[in-house]
């Protein structure tokens, strides 16, 4: 085994916790191609530069005890790629508190076995604990090429009200269960055409996605809207 290479298998806590990676995972402690990852870096850290004033991303005292919250992500490279084989760079493991992101700030997933529940990654930092299920968003067409998953209490809240797909509440972030889970709700449900899902079982979870950042921000931002308004409604009846 290379000296630089890590495996391991991050502890499922006993609850539900934020930022606890949940998928064995073999990463290899090495800084990221700047021809390869740059283009992508930037459209996400710009994508970020909005969604943390917004409060989507971050880590804030006071919510979820502390711990970073929200990531993004976004495919690598040319060409549909096979399912569990389609790299993509992610903001790395516990990089809410990070204003200025670098590309040291992410890493590359390029292999995820949802069945096994592995990734394999390269980076100087470990892969978000949600890596699995943008793997699983990415699986689900090849067009897919940007994740955005972020907390919003005002989505959350409203998800049911706006009629957005939403993962059935005992399944946990982050697992095998929820990749399943998002699968399902593509099938079953118009979140090919909505782009946005809201996850029961993960406190304030949402996530969007798109062909593109703008694509996938302005799902996000549509259904932000929308969901302010379900609560100005709300306030009209009092
Ligand atoms: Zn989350």
């Amino acid at each position: 085994m290379c000296a630089s290479t890590a495996r391991g298998m991050a502890m499922e806590g006993e609850m539900e916790q934020e930022g606890v990676i949940k998928f064995s995972f073999e990463h290899r402690q090495a800084a990221l191609l700047p021809d390869r990852c740059s283009g992508a870096a930037s459209m996400l850290t710009a994508w970020r530069s909005i969604l943390v004033p917004l409060g989507l991303i971050g880590q804030v005292e006071g919510r979820y005890g502390g711990v970073g919250f929200g990531n993004v992500s976004a495919r690598l490279g040319q060409g549909a790629g096979e399912p569990g084989a389609r790299p993509f760079l992610i903001t790395g493991t516990q990089t809410g508190r990070i204003q200025d992101m670098a590309l040291e700030h992410f890493c590359e997933v390029s292999r995820y076995d949802i069945a096994q529940n592995r990734v394999v990654s390269r980076g100087l930092i470990h892969p978000s604990s949600e890596s699995m299920t943008h793997g699983s968003i990415y699986d689900l067409d090849p067009e897919i090429r940007v994740v955005l998953h972020v907390h919003s209490p005002r989505i959350w809240h409203a998800a049911q009200a706006l009629g957005l797909p939403i993962t059935a509440p005992q399944v946990p972030y982050g697992t095998q269960a929820m990749a399943l889970e998002v699968r399902r709700l593509h099938r079953q449900t118009d979140l090919a055409q909505r782009r946005v899902f809201s996850m029961a079982g993960h406190e304030d979870g949402v996530v969007s996605f798109g062909r593109t950042g703008q694509e996938a921000g302005q799902a996000l931002m549509g259904v932000l809207a929308a969901a302010y308004e379900v609560s100005l409604k709300g306030q009209d009846r009092r």
